[in-house]
């Protein structure tokens, strides 16, 4: 009998694909043990700054689409929109320019900075904070230490796609490793950087790598307890390379992934979002019974998943992320990026 309190091995999750139901049953009573019927969202806007990108991901969609770069007053006049419409987070990545450096994206923060003093900037992925760390010649550690001191709040744990290297070398092969994932997301969790936790799934990849994946993610938590969520998100397969070779995975691959990654991250992760951009509305009120807690937030604009297909559209207001929730049967609780509640007068 599986016991969730013990070391399980690759192996015996992968047994729990033989009673699919179950799996999501047991991923509702573990999401519910620690959340009870509260499932939260966020008020954020993204603001990706440019879609030019010298790295060639085949299952990117985004790149070079337009070639746009923002400059720093339309970044400033996207923040001044965010914090009048009452976000508490700004989430800024986007592609990498050849020479951005270290002083290239503090200036990015700097012009967030420029608007508001208090809104929290959760930005740039693993793969820029090695980008821009190659470029300026420093190490990953002062790199962190000169982006806290310019504002940044949190890390978003993107660019881990699926973290086995015999995968990443097929769909992204000049992406950061394993290793070197693992390693940029301890050391700003060293530097007090909180960071999310993300897998893109649905592609080439096995059970077994996703599950390979999630005991990495849990790995780092017992090691640090920084990681604020895990957030699955599906493969989209129009626009790029990949998605000539297969497709996005269907509904029901998406809800199994979300249970595994409850049942494998319990107790260690709290948060499991379901990602209403990537999934859609109706699967992310079916995902929040079988093991999501959360829905991502109102986002106000999404390039990355447009260009890859998404038809979910690019903001959803607070009132809509409610009634979603409501409508599914749960209780809806805004956060800010570090799931500490939000009080609004
Ligand atoms: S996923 Fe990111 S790093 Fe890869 S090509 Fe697209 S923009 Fe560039």
């Amino acid at each position: 009998m599986f016991d969730i309190g013990l070391e399980v091995s690759v192996k015996e999750y992968l047994g729990l694909l033989k009673d699919p139901y179950n799996l999501l049953k047991m991923a509702n009573e573990l999401s519910e043990s620690l959340n009870g019927n509260r499932v939260t969202y966020v008020v954020n806007r993204n603001i990706n700054f440019t879609d030019k990108c010298i790295n060639a991901c085949k299952f990117c969609s985004f790149r070079n689409r337009s070639g746009f770069i923002l400059t720093h007053q339309e970044i400033a006049g996207k923040v001044k929109e965010a914090t009048e419409y009452g976000c508490t987070e700004v989430c800024i990545q986007g592609g990498l320019l050849k020479k951005a450096d270290v002083e290239f994206y503090c200036s990015i923060l700097d012009s967030v900075k420029s608007v508001s003093d208090h809104i929290h900037i959760h930005a740039f992925s693993p793969m820029e904070i090695v980008h821009m760390a190659r470029n300026s010649g420093v190490s990953i550690d002062k790199v962190f230490e000169i982006l806290k001191e310019h504002g940044l709040g949190s890390m978003p744990g993107t660019a881990a796609e699926i973290l086995v290297d015999e995968i990443r070398h097929d769909i992204c092969p000049d992406k950061l490793t394993t290793r070197e994932w693992v390693e940029v997301v301890k050391t700003a969790h060293k530097n007090g950087i909180p960071t999310t936790a993300t897998m893109m799934y649905g592609h080439i990849e096995s059970w077994e790598d996703r599950i390979k994946h999630l005991l990495i993610i849990k790995g780092i938590q017992q090691e640090t307890g920084m990681i604020t969520e895990f957030i699955p998100l599906p493969f989209m397969d129009q626009n790029n390379e990949l998605g000539k070779m297969t497709s996005s995975p269907d509904g029901f691959e998406d809800l199994l992934v979300i249970a595994m990654a409850r049942v494998v991250l319990y107790p260690e992760i709290p948060n499991i979002q379901a990602s209403w951009v990537k999934m859609g509305i109706k699967l992310v009120q079916a995902a929040l019974h079988c093991g999501a807690n959360d829905i991502g937030g109102t986002l106000m604009e999404e390039n990355i998943s447009k260009a890859a297909g998404s038809v979910s559209g690019e903001f959803l207001s607070k009132e809509m992320l409610e009634s979603i929730i409501r409508n599914a049967g749960r209780e809806p609780v805004e956060r800010d990026t570090l799931y500490r509640p939000v009080r609004r007068e």
